[in-house]
């Protein structure tokens, strides 16, 4: 897929380059044939699209199963397969052309889409959309996970839900209030007892993304490729580990001024920039776009999200993704969606989500998605 470059002028979202496919298009040009043959070519793009075999790779002795859609039967080891065999959309029962669409909306909301929102302009239940889109996150975040960094690289991290929420002036706070004057009649000591057993005991954990993004060395293309790690707060344990995983040993690493990213040092040629003087050092060393990825982070999470929850890493993995492929067409970015979505998923994530969701009770096995870019087990 090759970079769409972007001309001096205007923002790349205003030229033609970035609108190659709309809703009216698909509907009026795409048949079912096309978008067939479209989504065989990403299943199997060694291949052009013939199907192949997961069991032996074999793709000369496959036959179409009578009758029944993209299902496909090996002739060599006897066994059957789907279009989506394996992959995360296994067991997907939306027809192709629905899911196209989907991928399509996806990839058109450059600031992600809440799941209510996606179910009405697609037309299934908001269940369908949750679980759809963090199918997707999932598999971003597992690309995510394996990408490394080199060359020059800015380094930050941003605090999310950290602020306490404001209680409304609601009964049960006129309530409070009433038995707060009572006790300051009945005598001050009683009064100091009501007031220490209403203090709300919700503090809030602080919950640290932190970012590394590898910015092109071209005035003007910004940030290239973005990692994600999650930490409780920005400390040299955590940094240590995200930077050893994702940041190749040798590459320039910019950081602001906070000790966490201190010992970078030792395996990096370390820039700092003091942000209590200045945005952008005296060379220029600036982390102008890992803040701009946390600005777009922040604005998913207040326009579109709300609330992240235990999924925050997976969120942050969109982002960055949105990110990195922002002067994409959105016709190559809804198929490069559509390819993660086919890559191998041998954990299930996701998978009968709502049916173990129901069966064990609210919240107990939500697939969680903690801890440095690791992925939990959905069991
Ligand atoms: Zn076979």
């Amino acid at each position: 897929m090759e970079r769409i470059r972007k001309s001096h002028g205007s923002h790349f979202l205003l030229k033609k380059a970035a609108r190659t496919l709309s809703l009216n298009e698909w509907y009026t040009e795409y048949s079912d044939e096309r978008i067939s043959k479209i989504f065989h070519e990403m299943r199997w793009p060694e291949t052009q699209g013939a199907p192949c075999c997961p069991h032996c790779n074999e793709t000369e002795c496959v036959v179409p199963v009578p009758k029944r859609a993209l299902l496909y039967r090996c002739k060599k080891c006897e066994r059957m397969f789907s279009l989506t065999s394996g992959t995360f959309l296994h067991g997907n029962k939306l027809p192709l052309r629905k899911l196209f669409a989907a991928l399509l909306l996806l990839a058109d909301a450059v600031k992600g889409m809440s799941a209510s929102q996606f179910s009405r302009q697609v037309g299934v239940q908001y269940k369908t959309a949750f679980v759809l889109m963090h199918k997707i996150r999932a598999s971003l975040l597992v690309e995510n996970s394996q990408t490394l960094l080199d060359g020059n690289v800015q380094i930050d991290g941003v605090y999310l839900d950290t602020k306490e929420r404001k209680p409304n002036e609601h009964k049960a706070a006129r309530e409070q209030a009433a038995r707060l004057k009572a006790a300051r009649e009945a005598g001050a000591q009683e009064a100091q007892a009501v007031q220490n057993d209403e203090e709300p005991e919700w503090k809030p954990t602080p919950r640290c993304i932190l970012v590394a993004r590898q910015v092109s060395g071209e005035r003007g293309k910004g940030g290239v490729k973005t990692v994600i790690g999650f930490a409780p707060c920005e400390n040299g344990v955590d940094v240590d580990a995200f930077v050893a995983k994702h940041i190749a040993t040798g590459a320039t690493v910019t950081s602001d001024e906070h000790r966490a990213y201190a010992m970078l040092i030792a395996h990096y040629d370390l820039k700092r920039v003091n942000h209590s003087e200045r945005y952008s050092g005296a060379d220029g060393e600036n982390i102008n776009q890992a803040e701009s990825y946390f600005s777009r982070f922040r604005r998913m999470q207040i326009g579109q999200n709300h609330f992240f929850g235990k999924h925050l890493l997976a969120y942050a993995a969109e982002s960055a993704w949105r990110d990195d492929n922002r002067r994409h067409s959105n016709e190559e970015n809804s198929q490069a969606l559509l390819g993660l979505l086919f890559k191998q998923n041998g954990d299930g994530l996701w998978r009968g989500f709502w049916k173990r969701y129901l069966r064990k009770g609210n919240g107990v096995t939500l697939p969680a998605v903690t801890g440095d870019s690791t992925l939990a087990s959905a069991a």
